[in-house]
């Protein structure tokens, strides 16, 4: 399963080395390659989703999956009593670069508001 030429299919599917912090059956949780705060971890449902945007009423749970698999994360990180910040970006003005539907969790500074 998944889509060959899609770089976090690969990762899920283990073709492609990344540093895994948390699973569940439906999602993965693994490091940020270039994080941007101290704790920069992606989490993706295991199944091919493009975007926010390219979700269907189907994926109800796969998306609750994925932010109670952040929620994991940010525990396991020890960000999560000081705050931290979970955030997807959904087309080319939204800032996505992978086409996997993924959700950022960052955190370990104090993040700044409004993003850029
Ligand atoms: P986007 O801009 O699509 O919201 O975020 C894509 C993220 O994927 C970026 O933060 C980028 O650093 C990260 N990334 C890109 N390629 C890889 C990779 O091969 N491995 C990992 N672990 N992260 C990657
Ligand atoms: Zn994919």
């Amino acid at each position: 399963m998944g889509d060959p030429n899609c770089l976090f299919c690969r990762i899920a599917a283990g073709e492609i080395p990344a540093e895994v912090v948390a699973e569940s059956e439906t999602a993965l949780a693994f490091r940020d390659i270039d994080p941007k705060a101290p704790v920069h971890v992606l989490v993706i449902p295991r199944e091919h989703v493009r975007s926010v945007d390219a979700a269907e009423d189907g994926h109800r749970g796969l998306l609750g999956d994925v932010l109670l698999l952040a929620r994991d994360v940010a525990r396991a990180e020890g960000i999560a009593p000081g705050g931290f910040r979970t955030v997807l970006n959904s087309g080319d003005d939204g800032g996505q670069v992978v086409q996997h539907l993924h959700a950022h969790v960052l955190g370990g500074r104090r993040l700044e508001w409004p993003p850029g």
